[in-house]
């Protein structure tokens, strides 16, 4: 894991030097499925503070102990939440990435309200517009982000996508990208192990590696 990881970083900084000024390598996200405590600790060895998890059961069961003995960890919620598993992501994670309903919305803000928390809420933009994938289509963003924003009272800080497998992802970065600049949304979770390179040089703040860190998943 050592060299995949001292690869992405020089990756991305060579990526990076093409890009416009005042532009930031994105921070890179460790999406943890599947993966096993050694490997987890190998990451922390690293300097990887952020973790993305897809399922908050998989999050409980792996997570708690290594928090309390790593406070500079921070997790990411990168799958679908359902309502009934809304208490537990807002205690474990910093992040929740798939915000896609107004029912959602309400739910992490009265749950967040109680805990005492204000976790970055990113909204999942289905940019390919498949019928199969979870998020919202483009023009359904406006009205859900005033929902989440005036009547839910969260914190929406940016836009997350995951381009259809097969096609080529830039127009949907360039998507998400325009769609973040018009709300004046500053995160975006874009990006994973086959297209991080282009991703970076469209504007994303936050790529999510699986395979390109951990190798293959089993
Ligand atoms: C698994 C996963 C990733 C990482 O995928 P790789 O191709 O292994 O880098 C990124 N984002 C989400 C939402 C995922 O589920």
């Amino acid at each position: 894991m050592h060299t995949a990881f001292a690869t992405v970083e020089t990756t991305l900084a060579k990526a990076m030097a093409h890009a416009p000024a005042g532009w930031r390598p994105p921070v890179v996200v460790a999406a943890s499925k599947t993966q096993p405590e050694p490997f987890l600790r190998e990451a922390i060895a690293l300097g990887i503070s952020h973790f993305g998890e897809n399922r908050v059961q998989e999050m409980v069961e792996k997570w708690p102990p290594l928090l309390e003995e790593f406070p500079q960890l921070r997790l990411h919620l990168i799958g679908p939440l359902q309502t009934n598993k809304v208490r537990e992501a807002v205690r474990y994670c910093q992040t929740i990435e798939t915000i896609d309903r107004p029912k959602l919305a309400d739910a992490v803000a009265s749950e967040a309200a109680k805990q005492g928390k204000t976790p970055s809420c990113l909204i999942q933009v289905n940019t390919g517009e498949e019928p199969q994938k979870a998020g919202i289509t483009p023009r359904e963003l406006e009205p859900l982000l005033r929902h989440a924003r005036e009547i839910s009272g969260l914190n929406i800080t940016g836009l997350m996508c995951i381009p259809p497998v097969g096609m080529h992802p830039a127009p949907h970065f360039a998507l998400l990208k325009k769609l973040a600049d018009r709300y004046g949304l500053p995160t975006l979770s874009m990006g994973m192990s086959s297209d991080y390179v282009e991703a970076a040089r469209m504007g994303a703040t936050h790529i999510r590696l699986g395979t390109a860190l951990f190798g293959e998943r089993a």
